[in-house]
């Protein structure tokens, strides 16, 4: 692999940018209404994929004009490496300004891949603690199978939207006093979390170690999965959360990928017991990524993905154990990441816990949110100099349909 630290795009070489030539994160835009094709970010600006298959620059047999990533994420990991290093070559300083880019500010972001299949886990024990308090008592906090196993359900990839689709507030059944009554969601929630990438398949009845599943890994994206916590509460028992979660998934519109993150490879939450061995890693499988969120442009949490108990690679290995097939395009969401302390939450529930301790904004109190709310995510790893950037996630949450 090139190595290469600064590029002939300025605005790649500032130390606050989050499209530095270490990134190269890859995504899907389009510019005058034309149709949506492959890029990379760099700096202010975005590399045309497309453009350059064409110009012969880099071949990746076509798969650049089409409008996601899957065929490309599909051609496998030499593949990956081949197209990262002749991209290093190409924007590094001396390499080829006539490499075709667009402003990032003409273009449009669109859904980075088709999304295959959705599956959201529950991996920070201050999560799960604190909410297990909310929804159960301390006692019953945290379920007994927690630190043995990855939690998590089967959701919804026909509701996954890039970052900047308004979201719809939901109706639905709500509980009170008098038995279930037809409304719009009271206590709409964000979950701060992170996607993984599936980038390769496996077959039916196959188990993946997870070695392998981290092999498996193409790369990562911000994932905030918007709940209904009102609607959660009434029809989480006993198979989970169901349309409380459904209604809408949003994703940062770049995927970062492995290898732009592999020099920030961190341990993750401190073991409360042995995992069986199946869940067993050889290498920490966290990274070290500072995390936050804000409302209507207020920074109200900060935390990292290193407080995370399982890693993606374990998650997408158990998802496997039973011999359940991946394919590329599937998309694993972390569970929402927390810190120990109110401002290192990922979720307003815990924050003003179950709603009882309103958070003081610019924008006034706050126990859910309100129609009109932008909440966006912002994650990034800091290298010496640089950083490797995601780019905002973000969602303004309109009124329900009633
Ligand atoms: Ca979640």
């Amino acid at each position: 692999m090139t190595e290469a630290t600064k590029s002939w795009i300025e605005a790649a070489n500032a130390a606050d940018c989050e499209f530095p030539i270490q990134n190269l994160p890859y995504g899907v835009f389009s510019v005058d209404g034309q149709a949506p094709r492959c890029g990379v970010a760099i700096g202010d600006r975005i590399v045309d994929l497309a453009a350059c298959e064409a110009a012969g620059l880099i071949d990746a047999g076509g798969t650049f004009s089409q409008p996601q990533l899957n065929d490309f994420i599909a051609l496998g990991r030499a593949k990956w490496d081949e197209i990262r290093a002749a991209l290093t070559a190409l924007l590094a300083t001396g390499g080829n300004s006539a490499t075709p880019t667009v402003a990032m500010a003409d273009a449009k972001l669109h859904l980075p891949i088709r999304v295959t299949e959705y599956t959201d886990f529950y991996a920070s024990r201050n999560h799960a603690f604190n909410v297990g308090v909310l929804f159960r008592g301390p006692e019953n906090a945290l379920p007994a199978q927690w630190t043995h196993i990855p939690i998590g359900y089967n959701g919804r990839a026909s509701s996954v939207v890039v970052s900047g689709t308004d979201v719809i507030r939901p109706m639905g059944q709500l509980k009170t006093d008098d038995g279930p009554i037809w409304s719009p969601c009271k206590r709409l929630d964000l979950e701060l979390e992170l996607g993984a990438i599936v980038g390769a398949p496996s077959e039916l009845g196959d188990r993946v170690s997870v070695d392998r599943a981290e092999s498996m890994i193409f790369g990562y994206v911000l994932l905030n999965d918007w709940s209904a916590r009102d609607i959660q509460a009434w029809e989480y028992q006993p198979l989970g959360p169901f349309q409380s979660k459904a209604f809408a998934t949003t994703i940062s519109p770049w995927i970062v990928t492995q290898a732009a993150l592999e020099p920030f490879r961190s341990e993750g939450a401190e073991r409360l017991n042995p995992l069986l061995p199946y869940l067993h890693e050889t290498r920490p499988g966290f990274y070290d990524l500072n995390l936050s969120w804000s409302l209507n442009g207020e920074t109200l949490s900060r935390t990292n993905y290193n407080v995370m108990y399982y890693s993606s690679a374990q998650q997408l290995a158990h998802h496997t154990s039973s011999g359940c097939p991946m394919r590329v395009g599937d998309m694993l969401g972390s569970g929402t990441i927390s810190g120990p302390a109110p401002d290192q939450t990922g979720a307003l529930l815990e924050m003003t816990e179950g709603g009882k301790k309103p958070v003081k904004t610019g924008d006034g109190d706050r126990t859910f949110l309100q129609d009109g709310d932008t909440v966006t995510l912002n994650g990034y790893a800091q290298g010496d100099g640089y950083r490797v950037g995601f780019g905002p996630c973000t969602g303004t949450i309109l009124p329900a349909k009633e």
